[in-house]
Formats: C-alpha cells, structure tokens, sequence
C-alpha cells in the first residue's frame, strides 16, 4: 500500500514501514486549531508538519501549542528567563541563527570565533556575558544575530533546550531562524577529523523518527532534516580544507557505550563480531556516523517548521575501535572544523544582506602596540 502521507518537502520516504493512512477515526485530529495532521501506525501516531501553519505571515514562529499564549507569563525555567521577567523581543528580537553544542566551553570560544568572523565589536569595557548562567543549566551567548547555546549531553538534555529556545524564538518574535548543531561522532567508515553533515537522522534500529510517550501513548516525530541547507553547506567545503566534508545519515543513541556497539563500557553482553556485524549492517545502510543528540534535534526542528542542520566532526573510525584516542591538541582542532563551516554559512548570509560589520566601534582599538605596551605597563606599575 502506498505511503498516504504529505511529505512537505519530498525528502524521505517513512522508515517505519510506512503503511501510515490517514487515521479518521480514533486520533485523527487536525491537532490543536489544524496546525497537524495525525497518522496511525499500528500503536504509534506519527505526526506531520503543516508548515503554513507553524509561522505567521512575517515569518516568525506560530507556536504549536494553544496553552502559551493564554499564559500570563511563560518562564523558560532551564534558561533562566521569561515573558514576564525579560523584554524578550529587545533581547533576542534580532537572532537570525541559532548555534548549539555540547559543552558550555565550547560554545563560549564559538561565540568568540563568530565574533570575529563577523566583525561584531562589544562596547569599549563590555565581554560577552553567559545570559543563562543563573540557570546552572546551559550555557548561551549572544553575538549579534547569532546565539551560542550548550545544550549537554544526549536527547533529553537537548529535547529540553529545544522546547525552551523555540518558545524564546516566539516570544521573541524572530523571524526565519536557523539552528545548528555543531557537534562531535563516531564516524563508520571515516577516520578522525571528517567533517559529516547529516542528511537525517535515524534511531539505533534505523527508524527515522524520535519516539516519545506522552500521557502514556507512543508518539513518532520524524527526524528530518533540510536539504537545501545540506547542499548549501556541503557547498561552503573548500577543496583546500585538508579533510574531508562529506553527507549522509547519522544514528542517534540514546547511549554512548552499549547503546552505539562499544566494548569497553561497564557492560557488554554481546561480541566483537556482533558488533562488527551490526556496524557493517548500518554502514551498508547509508549510517556514516553515531551521535546522540540529532534525532531530537532534527525531529523537533522539523516539529516546529525550523530549518535545521547538523554538522559533527569524526573523533573516531567506529569500525576501527570504540575509545577515543587522538590526543588533546588533535581534538581541539578537529572541533574547529564544524564551527568554520557554519561560520562560512553565516558569514556569506550576513554578506548577502549588507549586513556584516567589518568596521565595528567600541572594542579596544590599538593605534600603536608600542606605546599600548607602555601605557599598560605604567597602569600596572600604579598597583
Ligand atoms: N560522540 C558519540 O556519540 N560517539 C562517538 O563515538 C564519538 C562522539
């Protein structure tokens, strides 16, 4: 039987065995005020995205959720901000990109790298500030359009950001967002320091799609990503660059150790050739990485009609090994190459729309480093 569903933009088939039909009696529901349609799948609703719905004529977002706006104010608890307390638009009202990552640390020196590759100056005095840092949460910086946000390890530390910057991202009133990713994984079939964007996201078992259970029910959102973006940022590669950037769909875990074949965890109860077989099997279908956040990013994203992307950098040839072994000063660089792709991107956006400030005000300006030296060191002979 042939898959009934909308696919909006044509970019995959359904991988759940897709026999979905249009459930018209016990779920089918045109959601909260026709923003969704429901499919049935056996016991699973997958939900679509109808994307007309999910933002308003000038392009900010429509949240899918009737309650927010009744509220009177809507605390974005993890993030340490809210409606009521912030003026979110003055804030936030001029973001363009949203870039997200692991780690706190690493996200402070991307604001830092974006700062500079866009020429944006802080007032004479000012350093960029962690705006969530009373959260003892996440981490976020905001660097002109772009903010800079950690988002921790695995799916439920990154489902729970998501729900919060998307709701920052109506509140806010930001037209046309764009998140990214920009992470680390285990490559299958590529060695350390490749660059991989993924075309889609895919659970251990291959399913293209994040199952939840609200109120007791399983639920599939489908894990799709944008493909105009992939093309435009496999497209910003430079054939210069001395590695690799290359596509293709990434596995998403729900765990770093047993749950992506690895022997060296606390458990393992199955064998090196299981593992390989395993491995092999998902590399035949189209898996070029492992990574444990792309499938909650992809299919909230997608949820929320945002154009998403992910971009990771291999630590590892998973059918080489399972430990992570090239040293420090390795890593940190290969961590550099996600980040230049997406700075290329924005960069070039920012070109295109006049919008990149080479020439800034407001930072320290050096007219002569020898007489900068000297004034520095007569203010600290004054301790
Ligand atoms: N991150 C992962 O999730 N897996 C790896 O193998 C490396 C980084």
């Amino acid at each position: 039987m042939p898959c009934n569903c909308e696919d909006d933009n044509g970019f995959s088939e359904h991988q759940n065995g897709c026999q979905l039909r249009i459930n018209t009696n016990r779920t089918s529901t045109e959601g909260f005020n026709g923003y969704s349609k429901m499919y049935e799948n056996s016991d699973t609703l997958v939900e679509e995205v109808d994307h007309s719905s999910v933002r308003y004529p000038d392009g900010t977002v429509r949240l899918r959720n009737p309650n927010i706006e009744l509220m009177d104010q809507d605390i974005l608890y993890h993030l340490a901000l809210g409606s009521g307390s912030h003026d979110l638009v003055e804030m936030f009202g001029d973001v363009k990109f949203v870039c997200m990552g692991g780690t706190p640390k690493r996200m402070e020196q991307f604001a830092y790298t974006i700062m500079a590759e866009i020429g944006h100056k802080l007032p004479c005095g000012t350093t960029l500030q962690d705006i969530s840092q009373f959260s003892y949460r996440y981490s976020m910086y905001k660097v002109g359009p772009v903010l800079s946000i950690s988002h921790g390890m695995g799916i439920p530390s990154v489902g729970i950001l998501l729900h919060e910057v998307i709701k920052l991202m109506y509140h806010a009133k930001v037209r046309d967002p764009v998140f990214f990713r920009i992470g680390t994984c285990g490559g299958i079939g590529y060695e350390g320091g490749t660059v991989i964007i993924s075309e889609e996201a895919v659970d251990g078992a291959l399913k293209n799609a994040l199952e939840l259970t609200v109120l007791g029910k399983t639920i599939q959102r489908p894990a799709k990503l944008d493909r105009r973006l992939v093309r435009e940022l496999k497209g910003l590669a430079d054939p210069e660059d001395p590695y690799d950037t290359i596509t293709g769909k990434t596995m998403c875990t729900y765990d770093f150790y047993e749950g992506q074949g690895r022997l060296d965890g606390a458990f393992c109860d199955f064998t090196e050739s299981d593992k390989m077989e395993y491995l092999e099997g998902i590399h035949k279908a189209g898996v070029v990485n492992i990574e444990m956040e792309s499938l909650a990013f992809a299919a909230l994203t997608h949820h929320a009609g945002i154009k998403a992307a992910v971009i990771c950098v291999t630590l590892l040839d998973r059918l080489k090994g399972d430990q992570v072994l090239a040293p420090k000063e390795v890593l940190d660089e290969w961590q550099q190459r996600p980040t230049k792709l997406v700075c290329r991107f924005i960069k070039r956006y920012l070109q295109m729309k006049g919008r990149l400030s080479l020439e800034g005000h407001g930072s320290i300006a050096v007219k002569s480093p020898r007489r900068f030296k000297l004034v520095q060191q007569e203010s600290e002979n004054y301790d």
